[in-house]
């Protein structure tokens, strides 16, 4: 089963404009055929309850963009894992390069937000990649072998299993660059042998790895099939459900 997962970003700025993207990604839901996919829509997180109670499907998950590592206290401003789960949330975001680079996160951060994502039944969907000049330097294996190390220290094998990796190189998010699938199943690889080093095979081949980065319709050859990728992680297409659907059937064809 393929995972596609949508991230809806800071966007859906009324309640108007949320209620639109209801009835058009309702439409495309009922008018697709998405049985070999699951779809999780990571929302802002002011909408998960409204998105929980409004889209029933067993096709389609609900999750954040991001958590606090604390589960309750002050902490102004901060939305923690008991809050998502208890308003019908499966999944969590944790890590976005958005999150590392405008509020400095990192992956000792993830490491702690990952714990308390499975402590309260969510799946942490935990994104790593490298930057632009980290790729230039030949240093993105490297890299992404730290991402992973820190935000699994203390992580045991049963808990590793939940976990989905979105490879997002940080140059392609938001960018429409998009590298080759020969660049992808590089780090799919590097990732199933970090996994197997820390865990086992058995637990490695559990652990999904999706492919985010500039995902259109278009490119999901590329980026998904080729590269043998579990799904994908898509930004700015789920905006547009018609856009996000067509990812969707193409997926669910192959
Ligand atoms: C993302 O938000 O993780 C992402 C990959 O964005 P985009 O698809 O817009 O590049």
């Amino acid at each position: 089963m393929k995972l596609i997962v949508g991230n809806l970003k800071m966007n859906l700025l009324s309640t108007a404009e949320r209620d639109r993207y209801f009835e058009s990604f309702k439409k495309e839901l009922k008018d697709s055929k998405v049985g070999n996919v699951q779809i999780v829509l990571c929302v802002p997180s002011i909408h998960l309850e409204s998105f929980t109670k409004k889209i029933k499907s067993k096709s389609v998950e609900i999750g954040s963009q991001n958590i606090f590592w604390e589960e309750k206290g002050s902490y102004t401003g901060e939305i923690s894992a008991p809050m998502v789960a208890s308003l019908g949330a499966q999944y969590s975001i944790i890590g976005h390069s958005e999150r590392r680079r405008y509020f400095g996160e990192t992956s000792a951060q993830a490491n702690m937000k990952i714990k308390v994502a499975l402590k309260n039944k969510l799946t942490p969907i935990y994104c790593v990649g490298e930057t632009k000049e980290e790729k230039e330097n030949g240093d993105a294996a490297q890299v992404i072998i730290q991402q992973i190390s820190e935000a699994f220290a203390g992580i045991s094998s049963t808990q590793a299993s939940k976990i989905v990796i979105a490879y997002e190189p940080v140059w392609s998010v938001g960018s429409d660059i998009v590298p080759s699938s020969d660049e992808i199943l590089e780090i799919k690889i590097l990732l199933k042998k970090i996994f197997v080093e820390l865990y086992g095979l058995p637990v490695a081949e559990k652990i999904s790895v999706l492919y985010g980065g500039s995902v259109k319709s278009e490119l999901i050859n590329q980026v998904c099939i080729e590269p043998g990728m579990d799904g994908v992680l898509v930004g700015r297409e789920s905006l547009v459900p018609r856009d996000f659907f067509k990812i969707v059937k193409i997926i669910n064809k192959n």
